[in-house]
């Protein structure tokens, strides 16, 4: 598990590469009251996951407690791939200690049988759309897209017995807010206990037995990413009301603004801030990145989508399924990360420290500080490019980190040791 400490909004792990725990957010205040939401059990349902993930970083919970495991089959997610090794969803019942999701799956099952835990909602995007009847062959009884899924009617004894009049809720909710009749909700209730032999093995009826309220909640594959994930937020949403969690969002709920938010900026830190990353509109490939020499590149993200994963020559980092760029390394030694760094941005200084991303109008001038050269990548006047005025008109644009040619790294290298000593980003407006 990765544990994620929330300091105002930010979510700081630090991690080696490869690895690809799920992370585990908590949220709110500690009740005995918690909701856990989880996606991702199965990597190739984008729906779920960046749903859940934007529940961890942009809804602020400011009543009642929720849990948050956004990447469960987080490898899975990485590969693009259903399972990497079969179905994790059909690993609740028994699965072997040779299996490579034997970890994720006896975490996770700790953290729904944790008293804490009164509702659990699991996220998936189901191919086509559900339908009593059949429509045709997108829309039919045999799809399982646009549904509320439960095992069973009522769970007594559980602190929301209640399941099918709970699912029938955030049917009609969802259908309030569809955006084409094809994509009416409805309640499926797979009578799991009697007798359906694939669901027995499943997460939310491991759940069940557990006297957990459980439900699924399943968009449409036929529906591109952004439509599925605004479908759970609805959901998430209505189960949230139902526990008597409270919350703020920083947008209002549509699918523009639910693009926006999966495609916003990820701020991605290595070692501390000593190289950062804005991950927006990034080139594929990134040269030169001056990683630590002897040691795995311990990173943090703003977002848990995020992971680095060592391939032939370097480490690619990708954002759920996506990939986002290749950094090829050249290794240093580090140094003591600069204290600040001055620099004159359109003429007025300003104090910087390393990681930081400072914005420019017409030109900037970076100070000089003692033992400290400074190489601006993409500027090639020599050694130490501090005490120059350095317009965008003097940069070779095929050296930004971004593909639009506005953003360029400036690294900070002690003298004469030649140790990397931390660097800042320059974005040309
Ligand atoms: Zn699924």
């Amino acid at each position: 598990m990765r544990f994620f400490v929330a300091f105002f909004m930010i979510f700081i792990a630090s991690l080696n590469a490869n690895n690809l725990d799920f992370a585990f957010i908590k949220k709110g205040t500690p009740s005995d009251n918690t909701m856990l939401l989880i996606g991702g059990i199965q990597g190739d349902e984008p729906g779920g996951f960046l749903a859940a993930s934007i529940v961890a970083t942009d809804y602020n919970i400011t009543q009642g407690s929720l849990w948050v495991v956004p990447n469960l089959n987080f490898p899975s997610i990485i590969q693009r791939a259903r399972g990497t090794k079969g179905d994790m969803n059909r690993k609740f019942a028994h699965v072997d200690v040779n299996d490579p999701d034997y970890k994720a799956v006896i975490n996770i099952k700790k953290i729904i049988s944790d008293k804490n835990v009164s509702l659990v909602l699991n996220l998936h995007d189901g191919s086509g759309f559900y339908s009593d009847t059949y429509v045709n062959a997108d829309i039919n009884p045999k799809k399982w897209g646009s549904t509320c899924i439960i095992d069973q009617a009522r769970l007594e004894g559980a602190k929301y017995p209640d399941l099918i009049g709970i699912a029938s809720k955030i049917k009609d909710t969802l259908n309030t807010k569809i955006l084409n009749s094809s994509h009416t909700y409805h309640v499926k209730n797979t009578k799991t206990a009697e007798g359906d032999l694939e669901m027995l093995k499943s997460l939310t009826y491991y759940a069940v037995t557990q006297n957990k309220s459980a439900f699924a909640n399943e968009a449409s594959k036929n529906l591109n990413a952004e439509e599925r994930t605004f479908y759970h937020l609805v959901a998430i949403e209505e189960y949230m009301r139902i526990v008597g969690i409270k919350f703020t969002r920083p947008f209002e709920l549509n699918v523009k603004n639910v693009k926006k938010a999966i495609e916003k900026e990820i701020r991605l830190s290595f070692f501390d801030d000593m190289f950062v990353l804005n991950l927006m509109d990034m080139r594929p490939n990134l040269n030169y990145i001056p990683l630590k020499k002897g040691s795995q590149p311990l990173y943090s993200s703003s977002n848990p989508l995020v992971a680095v994963i060592k391939d032939s020559n370097g480490y690619k980092v990708q954002y759920g399924n996506r990939f986002v760029t290749r950094l090829v390394p050249q290794y240093f030694d580090y140094a003591k990360q600069v204290d600040f760094i001055n620099v004159f941005v359109d003429g007025r200084q300003i104090k910087i420290k390393s990681g930081d991303k400072i914005q420019v109008k017409h030109f900037f001038n970076i100070e000089r500080k003692n033992g400290i050269r400074a190489n601006v990548i993409g500027y090639g006047s020599g050694l130490d490019e501090s005490e120059e005025n350095i317009y965008k008109k003097n940069m070779m644009s095929r050296y930004s980190v971004d593909k639009s040619g506005k953003i360029y790294r400036v690294e900070l290298y002690e003298t004469p040791s030649n140790k990397f000593a931390g660097m800042f980003l320059v974005e040309f407006l």
